[in-house]
């Protein structure tokens, strides 16, 4: 076990087991009951496995347990990084765990991955991949992250071809919301693009990878970084001038658009200089079987200068996007410490499942309170996170958009590719 890396407050309790309101409270008149042994909680036996148990210590040390996390197979892999399927060894959830080689990063790269962290967990919507856990050991950083077993946008067409008209709003409004969202938060995501939208489910996205995003501190900020991906980057930031956050964002969402309803990309080249001339020089060319609303969208988007360009909330009430119901509640962000369950219980409805989920794996008030100002870097924001998450989850918060209709449109009737959604994904259909 890596000697720095975050444990559970480990003391464990002579008495009976201690529920998470009265942790400490002993019952004086029940001695008898305290001097007979018990059984250990689960809590309380992974972490005495994790001290004792020659097995699980070989596991920790060869890397197929991190913390309180069974690693399995390798998932994918980034420019510092590998990313690890795992799984939750008392709440068995399935997790990414993203593992960072500290002795390769410098200074910048530093920098961008705490930002990364701090900006994650200031961020709590359903189309944002949560960030449960941060661990750390001398060489490497272990981001825990909710796991998206459907694989990237730009594989799916890759494999598939594109989305169908009714699939691309599915998941456009999906994005809008997300990015709407962070940009109400002062966040820059300034990295949209479609290996960076994940599926964790067929049709349910979550955007991932804030590596390069950045937090600013009004709307009109301007910023100086080139950051993301040319193909999806705006006119603005291949002339090296200042430039402002938000219409950054709304240009490669109007990217992803036109390669989610086309399957290409609006601006191709083989090399980046070419790429530039053809990004400045603004000219791309939108098949004509894209449904004219959505058309209409793509040239709002995509229009060279950043104050012409389509605001978010223009795009939320576009033509193209009215039959889609995008209005979801948001998780609350205060939920994401687990302080809130030792306050009374009155305020949020997932508060009592939550408690109990925790109280059978022997997460006491006294966990809570010891690992208290550690955010992400304690075990215990992990395994609350993760069990917030499902009961949020087996709850609806993540269920898709609804749609109230569907556009007639003539030449292609959409509604055969209605029919075939449906059997892939469960829609809910108002009309
Ligand atoms: P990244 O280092 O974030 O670019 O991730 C590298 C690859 O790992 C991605 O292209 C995905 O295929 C995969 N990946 C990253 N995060 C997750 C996740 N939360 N769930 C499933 N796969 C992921």
């Amino acid at each position: 076990m890596p000697s720095s890396m975050n444990l559970v407050s480990t003391r464990v309790p002579r008495h009976s087991l201690y529920s998470l309101s009265d942790s400490s409270d002993s019952d004086p008149d029940n001695e008898e009951e305290q001097d007979s042994p018990r059984r250990l909680t689960p809590l309380e036996k992974l972490t005495l496995d994790m001290c004792h148990d020659e097995k699980t210590i070989k596991e920790l040390n060869v890397g197929r347990r991190v913390g309180f996390y069974k690693v399995c197979g390798e998932i994918g892999c980034g420019n510092f990084s590998k990313v690890k399927l795992a799984f939750h060894a008392l709440t068995k959830d399935k997790v990414a765990v993203k593992v960072v080689d500290k002795m390769r990063l410098d200074l910048s790269t530093q920098r961008m991955l705490s930002r990364e962290i701090s900006i994650m967990e200031s961020l709590h919507h359903p189309n944002i991949l949560w960030l449960y856990e941060v661990l750390e050991a001398p060489s490497r950083l272990y981001l825990v992250l909710e796991y998206a077993g459907g694989g990237d946008l730009h594989a799916r067409i890759s494999s598939e071809g594109k989305l169908s008209d009714l699939e691309s709003k599915l998941v456009f409004a999906q994005i809008m919301s997300a990015v709407k969202y962070m940009h109400d938060s002062n966040i820059i995501h300034r990295d949209l693009k479609a290996e960076n939208i994940l599926f964790t489910s067929y049709s349910c996205v979550k955007v991932a990878d804030f590596g390069f995003s950045t937090k600013i501190s009004s709307r009109s900020q301007m910023l100086d970084t080139f950051c993301g991906s040319p193909p999806y980057a705006a006119p603005e930031l291949f002339k090296d001038e200042a430039y402002m956050g938000p219409p950054v964002d709304v240009w490669a969402m109007g990217v992803l658009l036109f390669f989610m309803v086309t399957g290409s990309m609006p601006f191709r080249a083989d090399t980046v200089p070419k790429l530039r001339r053809c990004v400045l020089q603004g000219v791309y060319v939108i098949p004509t079987w894209v449904s004219a609303p959505c058309q209409r969208l793509i040239r709002g988007i995509l229009k060279p200068e950043p104050t012409e360009r389509c605001a978010l909330d223009q795009m939320l009430g576009c033509e193209w996007l009215l039959p889609v119901e995008t209005l979801r509640s948001n998780p609350h962000f205060y939920q994401l410490n687990p302080v809130q369950l030792l306050k009374v219980r009155s305020g949020w409805a997932e508060q009592e499942e939550v408690h109990a989920a925790l109280q059978k794996l022997g997460v006491t008030k006294e966990h809570i309170l010891n690992n208290q100002g550690k955010n992400s870097r304690s075990p215990i924001t992990g395994i609350y996170r993760i069990v917030l998450h499902r009961i949020q989850r087996n709850k609806g918060a993540e269920c898709l958009p609804s749609i109230t209709g569907v556009v007639r449109d003539p030449k292609r009737d959409s509604l055969r590719a209605y029919r075939n959604l449906r059997h892939t994904s469960k829609l809910c259909v108002l009309s």
